[in-house]
């Protein structure tokens, strides 16, 4: 009798939940946050550039959030200004510092592990006659400070490296990198927006010119970010207009945001306080996760890291099946690399700690965060061991080469394209698909057959894992998904993809 009791327990304790791991992507906006910016909303409409009282009123409202932001980063008010998030920041600082040196010098060098907003502006860069050189890392994302030593000469005026990284959570040491390139005249920009809230930030000590953050990864709202501008460093506005921000960001603020941002702020002490906490699940996480699967590699190094990353490599599992299989039972954590389009290459950072692009195929993060309990830490792990031992609901994985014209033209046999209309431009459909955008399926249920066999396709391969697994949990029996998607059937079948792509292809919502 006791057995079916336990039984019962462990049911009830498994029933699904919703695990949220994935705090470096973004994180819930605070109860507090959210009473300020409802507050704001409903009170304070003025415009903070007009003169009356209500618009004064508004004024006051940037000047106590500025004034939270500055604190909680060690900089003074009116080296802040208010952005549209920390990709805007980063880029305006990269393009205005380059346009002031611009021809005099022409070199910045950065870390190769910048998150995508740095890297795709210096690529942008290079078109305009700028010069980047990056410094290499080691295994664990570290930056040798003496490194970009050598690399500085008399063309360098910027220095780019982040304080920590998003994916591998890497803590640099930027106080060193900021030293080395005060005594050579060169400015350093810093990325904040991963270490704040997580490590304690504090520019000034850090000596850094520029610093972007972003209000989003901190529980405050996301279209809002900060850049902190050293008192007397070069920098031009990125957006011309009005005259807000002391004339460096033209546009109408918006006051919710940047009053959310500052009450997130004002709670930065209470989220530090939770490292500890939080580093302890998260070795616990790596501690389960080894002991299910023991050839699983850490990339994120044991120190010198964030408290709350962890990305990992499980060799010989797709990146795809485990976000997918994870999604299934409500835990959200990201892959190492863009899973749902042909560009499905490893990113900077994986590829500059020297993963293949196999194993950052394998590869997923882990990011835990304020409300991430021992609970979820346990419940996480028991969805991995039930995939690693095969318990896990299944979906079938059909390869491009089983896909032949008697498979194509099956009537038992019901293609489902869950590519963006973008995505279709670029590679055709397959013979006789039925198209819905991923986020449609959602809505789309009742119209899709549960008598035949679904084969669920993308443009590479990950997404139609992860809307398999839906499908199967919403009672579809048979469902299987393509690997390497469209594009991995075009590579292999040329010879239908350019007879056959593209025809009697029907949308499932005209359809139904
Ligand atoms: N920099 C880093 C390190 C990030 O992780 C992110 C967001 O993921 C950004 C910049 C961009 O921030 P935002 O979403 O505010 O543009």
């Amino acid at each position: 009798m006791a057995i079916p009791h336990l039984e019962f327990l462990k049911h009830l304790f498994r029933v699904k939940r919703h695990v949220y791991l994935d705090h470096n992507a973004t994180t819930r906006v605070s109860s507090r946050v959210q009473r300020t910016m409802n507050r704001v909303l409903r009170r304070s409409y003025g415009n903070p550039s007009s003169l009356y009282s209500i618009a004064r009123k508004s004024a006051e409202i940037m000047d106590d959030a500025r004034r939270h932001v500055a604190h909680a980063v060690g900089a003074d008010s009116h080296e802040i200004l208010f952005t549209g998030c920390a990709t805007e920041s980063n880029n305006a600082v990269l393009k205005s510092v380059s346009a002031h040196f611009y021809p005099r010098k022409k070199k910045i060098i950065s870390s190769p592990i910048e998150h995508p907003s740095v890297m795709k502006t210096l690529q942008f860069l290079t078109t305009q006659g700028i010069v980047v050189e990056y410094c290499p890392v080691d295994r664990y994302g570290r930056v040798n400070p003496s490194e970009i030593e050598n690399l500085i000469d008399e063309d360098t005026f910027l220095v780019c490296c982040m304080l920590a990284n998003n994916e591998i959570g890497t803590v640099q040491d930027v106080r060193a990198i900021a030293e080395i390139s005060r005594r050579r005249g060169v400015l350093v920009l810093s990325d904040c927006v991963q270490a704040f809230g997580k490590i304690p930030v504090d520019v000034h000590g850090l000596g850094v010119d520029y610093a972007s953050f972003s209000a989003h990864k901190l529980h405050g709202p996301k279209g809002v970010g900060a850049l902190y501008v050293k008192q007397g460093s070069p920098f031009a506005p990125l957006l011309h207009g009005g005259h807000q921000e002391e004339g460096l960001r033209a546009g109408t603020e918006g006051l919710h945001n940047i009053a959310g941002f500052g009450t997130a702020c004002r709670d930065v002490n209470k989220l530090l306080a939770q490292a500890g906490r939080i580093g302890t699940l998260k070795q616990q996480i790596i501690d389960r996760l080894r002991l299910i699967k023991p050839d699983c590699v850490v990339n994120s190094p044991d120190t010198g890291c964030l408290p709350n990353t962890a990305n990992i490599t499980f060799p010989n599992t797709s990146n795809a099946a485990l976000l997918a299989m994870f999604d299934y039972h409500g835990i959200a954590v990201s892959a190492g690399s863009a899973c749902n389009t042909h560009d499905d290459k490893p990113s900077d950072t994986l590829k500059a700690i020297g993963l293949s692009d196999r194993a950052a195929k394998e590869t997923v993060r882990f990011s835990l965060g304020s409300e991430t309990t021992a609970r979820d830490i346990r419940y996480t792990a028991w969805a991995f061991r039930e995939y690693v031992e095969g318990r896990s609901l299944l979906v079938n994985i059909v390869s491009p080469l089983e896909l032949d014209e008697p498979f194509l033209l099956d009537e038992q046999n019901y293609i489902l394209d869950v590519r963006t209309q973008g995505l279709r431009k670029k590679v055709k459909s397959l013979p006789n698909a039925h198209e819905v955008s991923f986020t449609a399926i959602g809505k789309s249920l009742h119209l899709l057959p549960r008598d035949k066999h679904i084969l669920v396709v993308c443009q590479g391969g990950g997404l139609s894992y992860i809307a398999a697994y839906f499908l199967r949990a919403k009672g579809f029996e048979r469902v299987s998904s393509l690997r390497t998607g469209v594009c991995g059937w075009k590579e292999r079948r040329g010879d239908l993809y350019h007879r056959l792509a593209g025809q009697n292809v029907t949308s499932v919502r005209a359809t139904g």
